[in-house]
């Protein structure tokens, strides 16, 4: 992908919309507090950015879900808050319940150089999930130019990406430029041996990817919960684990294919079990042939753990997505951890995608030592699932 940056533009004297991702958790006791900061902080460098080359920054983002019709709730007026520390009276929060309003335009048009606006929540309007061709326009009318830099929202198509795509000169920022470069150049230049983890959940949400892999990988390594339906379509006894039984067959057309590409599979050679998912529960240790009816696999054993860790070790490029057990439950977190760990250690280029991984490596303090956290949870999914992402896509190429 050879998508326009924020550097292909001139943006001096120019409106610029730039579609950030301010989609931040509020703290549960006061949401006038932001409880993480880490997506304004991403978002920074493309707004600095913008504003010391004298463009004239708009900022539109979602916050929660909304629903399509204004609600104090979800107002972006912390963020507001926050950008006012930062900018002081370089800064207007131009809060309109319909997003855009004749007040709205005013205001954007007495915006001058080196200053920035931001307005309110874009799903307090109906039309921008929807992608409405209105709303897009309403937005439009605001600027001269669009920049997308909102990742996390990049694999659907709303008014406030697509639409604005469609309707004004157009580059991405500098955080989607850093997750389609180096997630891309992996996936499509990979170094080798490349290999990939894969867990979470469900076979079902991961079918796409490992699909996609299969491809470009040496090795899939597979824990998490979606393991156990692999290995009961292979006649092992998995107890009360996580089956999708009707995902047994796929799971062995998956194994087959690997085989025909080369592609060597591992799954769980010994896993932790436990009566039930709980916190202080007793837990055994036991190899994969001895799960017993009554109990459940909730992570991989010590064994599997190492034998991950020595392949990611001998690994050029690494790809992980999705946790190794139960990982919210500190008794069934030791699988994820080791793997955090060896990506970690590793000298590899590692990438890390999907919304639990990323949060089980910030848990570990380990995000600093891995080549790149993806910020999109289900954005990240789709793109190592080799899918477009429609709001990428719409973005005008160089
Ligand atoms: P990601 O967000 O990284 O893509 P997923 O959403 O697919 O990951 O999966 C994460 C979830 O999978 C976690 O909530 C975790 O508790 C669950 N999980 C992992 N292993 C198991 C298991 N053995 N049994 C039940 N649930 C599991
Ligand atoms: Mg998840």
């Amino acid at each position: 992908m050879n998508k326009k940056t924020v550097k292909d533009l001139d943006v001096k004297g120019k409106k610029v919309i730039v579609r950030v991702d301010f989609n931040v958790p509020l703290s549960k006791e006061n949401r006038e507090e932001i409880a993480d900061d880490s997506r304004i902080k991403a978002a920074l460098p493309t707004i600095d950015y913008l504003l010391e080359n004298a463009g004239k920054v708009i900022l539109i983002s979602h916050l929660g879900r909304p629903k399509g019709e204004a609600n104090p709730e979800f107002s972006l007026k912390p963020v507001a808050a926050y950008l006012e520390e930062i900018y002081k009276d370089k800064f207007h929060f131009l809060a309109s319940d319909e997003v855009v309003d004749n007040k709205v335009v005013e205001g954007v048009d007495q915006l001058k150089e080196g200053e920035l606006a931001l307005l309110e929540n874009t799903r307090f309007v109906a039309g921008e999930t929807k992608n409405d061709p209105e709303f897009a326009k309403k937005l439009a009318n605001l600027a001269d130019l669009y920049v997308n830099d909102a990742f996390g929202t990049s694999h659907r198509a709303h008014a406030s990406n697509v639409g604005l795509a469609n309707n004004l000169p157009s580059a991405v920022g500098f955080l989607i430029e850093k997750e389609i470069s180096i997630m891309g150049k992996a996936l499509e230049e990979p170094y080798h041996p490349f290999v990939s983890i894969l867990g979470g959940a469900k076979v079902s949400d991961k079918i796409g990817v490992i699909e996609n892999l299969i491809g470009k990988v040496d090795t899939i390594l597979i824990g998490g919960g979606m393991a156990y339906t692999f290995l009961k379509a292979q006649g092992k006894e998995i107890g009360k684990s996580l089956l999708e039984g009707d995902k047994m067959g796929l799971s062995l057309e998956l194994l087959e294919k690997a085989k025909e590409n080369n592609v060597e599979i591992i799954l769980p050679l010994d896993v932790v079990i436990a009566s039930e998912i709980k916190s202080g529960v007793e837990t055994k240790m036991v190899d994969i042939d001895h799960i017993p009816e009554d109990m459940e696999a909730l992570d991989i054993g010590e064994k599997t753990a190492e034998v991950f860790a020595s392949k990611i070790k001998e690994a050029k490029t690494v790809v992980w997505n999705g946790p190794m057990g139960v990982f919210e439950i500190k008794e069934f977190s030791n699988g994820t951890n080791k793997v955090a760990k060896a990506l970690a250690e590793s000298d590899a280029v590692t990438i890390v995608g999907g919304g639990d991984s990323a949060l089980a490596i910030e848990k570990a303090g380990l995000k600093d030592k891995i080549t790149h956290v993806s910020t999109g949870g289900g954005a990240s999914l789709e793109f190592l699932e080799g899918k477009d992402l429609p709001g990428i896509k719409a973005i005008e190429e160089k």
